[in-house]
């Protein structure tokens, strides 16, 4: 079989989940595969629509758009990661600093809006230190936001000798084009849904067209791969995301299991927002009600 173009790899594929039977998709067996999504990605660079952003900035030339993503990534950090959901860990988990969204409480903000200075690591190297890890379950790449260094995630997993489950730790924002890119590359999905509906997102993440996208890229995934849904409840959002995001998911991806999170803290300009600068009442306990009503697979 002629390997030539992107959709006949995707074709091919599954063949060779086959062969290996086991849970990480088979990457060290098809670099021809990622050659050619690499290929795709560095094009989408030069008017960069990683995401619905859709800046159109060529970044190849070092041109910045919203996220402020440069040509090279910046890494703030990587461990041994032992917080995450307790089938993940220990998961290796590899911080990049910036952001497509500009979330009003975000926690990590002084990554995600760029107050701090990370490092660059050859894609090579990183897939060296990966290598070199012992007793980790996965390689979890997040943020800020993974989003906007799919080109390097993707060079990466070239060079990573190692056969390990990859998790995409994100908002969900991409274009389709981008989850074309990582169909076939990523082994569990694992989302941030924010809100239910688009008003919410655009004050408290300056994001336009949220649901639409979000759960499009839910349903993309849904069929890909695992899918493990994060919702974090906020404060006096229960009738208008909590509410419809696990409705939206009981329909939808009635097998993915939905992570219910209770942590949410007033931080960064949460302030300035009258109904979220407080901790939480009950939206939460009415959440995981609903999620027994609804009968989700769910953890809090
Ligand atoms: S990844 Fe960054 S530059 Fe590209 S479209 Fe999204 S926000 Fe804009």
């Amino acid at each position: 079989m002629m390997l030539e173009d992107h959709e006949n790899y995707k074709m091919f594929l599954p063949r060779y989940y086959k062969i290996l039977d086991g849970k990480a998709k088979a990457r060290f067996l098809v670099t021809k595969f990622l050659d050619e999504k690499i290929k795709q990605a560095r094009k989408i660079l030069e008017r960069c629509e990683l995401c619905e952003r859709r800046c159109g900035v060529n970044r190849k030339k070092g041109e910045k758009g919203f996220c402020g993503v440069g040509t090279e990534p910046e890494i703030s950090s990587y461990f041994r990661h032992m917080g995450e959901e307790p089938f993940f860990v220990p998961s290796f988990t590899i911080f990049f600093i910036g952001c497509n969204f500009h979330c009003q409480y975000c926690q990590n903000w002084s990554i995600s809006q760029r107050y701090e200075k990370g490092f660059f690591l050859e894609p090579k190297e990183l897939a060296r230190v990966i290598e070199l890890q012992r007793n980790i379950r996965n390689v979890n790449f997040v943020g800020g936001e993974p989003t906007p260094n799919l080109l390097y995630i993707l060079e990466v997993l070239k060079h990573l000798n190692r056969n390990i489950p990859i998790v995409w730790n994100s908002n969900f924002y991409m274009t389709e084009k981008s989850m074309d890119l990582l169909d076939g590359i990523v082994d569990v999905y694992l989302s941030d849904f924010k809100y239910g509906n688009d008003k919410c997102a655009e004050r408290l993440s300056k994001v336009k067209n949220y649901f639409s996208v979000v759960s499009r890229n839910h349903k993309l995934a849904y069929k890909d791969a695992e899918l493990v849904i994060r919702h974090l409840v906020l404060p006096n959002h229960f009738d208008c995301c909590a509410k419809p995001v696990l409705e939206w998911a009981a329909e939808n991806t009635p097998k993915a299991i939905v992570n219910i999170m209770s942590q949410y803290r007033p931080q960064y300009k949460a302030k300035e927002y009258q109904e979220i600068n407080k901790f939480l009442g009950d939206e939460h306990k009415r959440a995981t009600e609903l999620a027994d009503k609804l009968g989700l697979n769910y953890v809090c």
